[in-house]
């Protein structure tokens, strides 16, 4: 079949058509959504996803099988990669340029080379070693019920109020919830992990029922882990707006915190439903992160 040409993607945005292949693939056979709707999911997307994006290491998730087959995870330049930017190969000596979602074409080219999820450094090429936000990653372990989840994002976001620090909140589209801190580019990666593995400590001695502050599936069930090594140098964390490669292919969707009661789950809302929900939405939950810029605060033995 003629593949079809998926148009100019959001305001600004210089992206003149592209051919998609294989669009009628169906790549989440619990939906039959196809390639097309996943390069259309992104165009849709692109103007409210690209903040996110932008001049940040990326990772990939392809999956050119559709999510039954096999996934690769990808953070490097590779001739198929063309159309992103490759970041200075300076920033990760050692290895194949990291790459960088810019603009709305690069976005759609993604999701036309088959990448489903997009996951981003905690900083930006501008000052790599310096990340601008903190990433608490409520992860469930097995048999915790949502409303658990519900009430561990609220008290993370209160404890982070109390050290003086504005934070918000994303779906995963998978299990989980997102807890997001900005900086101000200021204090190492490693001081940045050692404050969020301080928070998780904190919040794992003092509410012992409900947190584990050590990693692995065996230690978490019935208890939630927050996961604070997606703070570490170089991991990643999936991108507001990414979809995910999992059945029903659900969206990480930026949400107020006003809203977290009335969740239903990390995968609440999906490829096929972000555009609705976005589009009755009266104003983006997210609008003042961008202008907030937080020091973490002093750390008793962290200097
Ligand atoms: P959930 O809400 O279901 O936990 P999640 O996106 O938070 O969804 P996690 O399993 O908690 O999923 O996080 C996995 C993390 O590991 C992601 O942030 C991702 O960036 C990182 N990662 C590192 N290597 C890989 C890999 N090979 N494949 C997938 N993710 C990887
Ligand atoms: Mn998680
Ligand atoms: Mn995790």
């Amino acid at each position: 079949p003629k593949a079809p040409k998926v148009g100019k993607a959001g305001k600004g945005a210089a992206a003149p058509a592209i051919k998609v292949s294989h669009p009628e693939r169906v790549i989440d056979a619990s939906t039959g959504l196809t390639k097309l709707d996943l390069v259309r999911y992104y165009e849709s997307v692109a103007e409210r996803m690209l903040p996110h994006l932008r001049r940040r290491p990326v990772a990939f998730v392809r999956a050119p099988q559709g999510i039954a087959g096999q996934l690769f995870f990808q953070k490097h330049a590779e001739a198929k990669f063309r159309g992103l930017t490759e970041l200075d190969a300076s920033l990760w000596p050692g290895h194949a340029p990291l790459l960088a979602v810019d603009t709305a074409e690069a976005l759609v080219a993604a999701a036309q080379m088959n990448v489903v999820e997009l996951h981003t450094w905690n900083s930006t090429a501008r000052s790599i070693d310096k990340p601008d936000r903190v990433v608490f990653d409520l992860d469930p372990g097995e048999g915790v019920p949502w409303a658990q989840l519900q009430e561990a994002a609220l008290l993370t976001r209160t404890m982070l109020e109390e050290l003086g620090l504005r934070s918000w909140l994303k779906t995963s589209g998978g299990k989980g919830l997102h807890v997001v801190v900005p900086l101000a580019a200021r204090a190492t990666d490693e001081r940045v992990k050692a404050f969020a593995h301080a928070v998780t400590d904190h919040m794992a001695r003092t509410i012992p029922q409900r947190f584990v502050a050590k990693s692995g599936a065996a230690n978490r069930v019935g208890r939630i882990f927050i996961d604070y090594l997606r703070n570490g140098h170089g991991q990643t964390t999936a991108a507001a707006f990414s979809a995910r490669a999992r059945p029903g292919l659900g969206v990480s969707m930026p949400v107020a915190w006003e809203q977290l009661g009335e969740l239903k789950g990390g995968a609440q809302w999906t490829v096929q439903t972000a555009r609705d929900h976005l589009s009755f939405e009266s104003a983006d939950p997210w609008a003042d992160y961008w202008t907030t810029r937080q020091a973490l605060p002093r750390w008793p033995g962290k200097g």
